[in-house]
């Protein structure tokens, strides 16, 4: 007899008593594949998805670090090793003052279905800390950083464990983190991606996500004969995955009128155009400052401590900033408002209710866990060129960027077709994702 979805997420749930987003994470999942079980026996007999829920190794530890007063700080660190089937664990490290157990363990284990869905072969990993980097000094993330590294140097490499960035991580901390792995180990190793030009990183890796979610969100809109050109589109968040959406928007002939953050969303009709963006990029990657500056440089509204879901007049959706950044009550003005297509930049930004009145009321619907890949796609190609010791041209790992998401476009469609629900992206990419990992598993035994 076939587990239920509530008996499983039952067992989950006293195994891992309070890990709300980990739980929600493993629900979705456990509703796409319980009922594909019957049809391959053997992963039920293994206790392949019960396993999949079930970290290989969880590593957490204390960070120490002075701040420029001198004063001694702590954070707590964390590496989440969930998966290895396919490769060694990839993912990357978020530092946010909301960082906990739950939601490294919800990122690491969306990781695991995503890597899968690259085509490439990497396992599923995520970490990071509850260390807030707002308001902190370059000296301080540095500080921070290299204490980090120090712990976490132990248990990563570059066929162990190979980390990036994520929310809080981008040049900036990956070059401190290096610096320190290298110190330490003594060994110049490509143990992390998202590395600067000049020391082995990939171009177009900053760019990756971004530009993957708008060519997934391309890739739907091609199923019903349209494209991005002249539609107008909502983006939410200001950091890497959100500008560069928005870039690439601008490329394709698109429109975004929408960046939002922690205190709040701007709204410019005109359209947030390549100029406005790289002053964006200059406000928050440089000046460390916020969108409430926006304003006054070019001509906006400013809605303090909104999201950007309630704006009207936008056919397309890219939830580019945090998970559940998307509740009901927006998913209702979204479809109020006639939008036509959502496209996760986030990870599970957008809560079950909202996926399901989305699917129920025929918007076109992508999740992160297939649409954001981009990221850790040109992450892998980075591991590859470092293990090559060579560079590939802009242009060439774009040209790759671009292959994959339309092959990974193609499998969820394809899969979703397979398993009985058309046009499911949801369906299609956990059980796509879930079938590789899940074949590995069965023919490496039970470790
Ligand atoms: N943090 C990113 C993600 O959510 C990238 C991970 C990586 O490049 O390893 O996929």
């Amino acid at each position: 007899m076939p587990k239920t979805v509530d008996d499983f997420m039952r067992q989950v749930a006293e195994k891992n008593p309070g890990e709300t987003e980990f739980h929600q994470a493993v629900r979705e999942v456990a509703e796409s594949i319980l009922p594909i079980l019957p049809r391959h026996p053997d992963f039920a007999q293994e206790e392949i998805l019960e396993r999949m829920t079930e970290p290989e190794r969880v590593l957490m530890f204390r960070v120490p670090w002075l701040d420029d007063s001198g004063r001694i700080r702590f954070n707590r660190g964390f590496r989440i090793q969930m998966n290895s089937a396919i490769g060694p664990y990839k993912g990357g490290l978020r530092l946010d003052k909301s960082v906990n157990l739950s939601i490294l363990k919800f990122l690491a284990f969306e990781q695991v279905f995503k890597n899968s869905l690259t085509t490439l072969p990497m396992g599923g990993g995520k970490g990071g800390s509850d260390f807030d980097p707002i308001g902190k000094s370059d000296r301080e993330v540095m500080r921070f950083c290299q204490s980090f590294m120090t712990e976490l140097s132990r248990h990563i490499g570059p066929d162990t464990d190979v980390p990036a960035g994520d929310i809080g991580v981008g040049a900036r901390e990956i070059g401190y983190l290096f610096g320190q792995f290298k110190r330490v180990k003594n060994a110049f190793q490509g143990v992390l991606t998202g590395k600067g030009q000049d020391w082995g990183g990939s171009l177009i890796r900053p760019e990756a996500t971004g530009y993957g979610v708008v060519y997934f969100a391309g890739e739907m809109l091609k199923q019903i004969g349209e494209g991005i050109k002249g539609k107008t589109c909502l983006v939410s968040g200001a950091g890497n995955v959100a500008i560069n959406a928005a870039r690439k928007i601008n490329q394709l002939g698109g429109k975004v009128i929408s960046l939002c953050d922690i205190h709040g969303a701007i709204y410019d009709p005109a359209g947030i155009d390549e100029e406005k963006l790289a002053w964006v990029e200059e406000l928050v990657f440089k000046r460390r400052g916020f969108l409430d500056e926006y304003p006054a440089r070019f001509k906006a509204e400013f809605w303090p401590q909104r999201n950007v879901w309630h704006i009207p007049g936008a056919e397309l959706a890219f939830p580019c900033a945090t998970q559940n950044e998307l509740p009901l009550a927006s998913a209702k003005e979204l479809v109020a408002n006639g939008i036509r297509l959502v496209c996760e930049g986030a990870n599970m930004p957008s809560v079950p209710e909202a996926i399901h009145l989305f699917h129920e009321s025929g918007v076109l619907f992508a999740p992160g866990k297939a649409a954001n890949a981009g990221g850790v796609a040109v992450s892998g190609l980075e591991m590859s060129q470092n293990a090559q010791h060579l560079s590939w041209t802009a242009q060439d790992v774009e040209d790759k960027l671009f292959n994959i998401m339309c092959s990974i476009h193609r499998t969820c469609v394809s899969t979703a077709a397979k398993y009985d629900a058309p046009g499911n992206y949801v369906v299609g990419a956990n059980i796509a994702g879930f079938l590789k990992v899940a074949r590995a598993m069965l023919d490496q035994g039970a470790v």
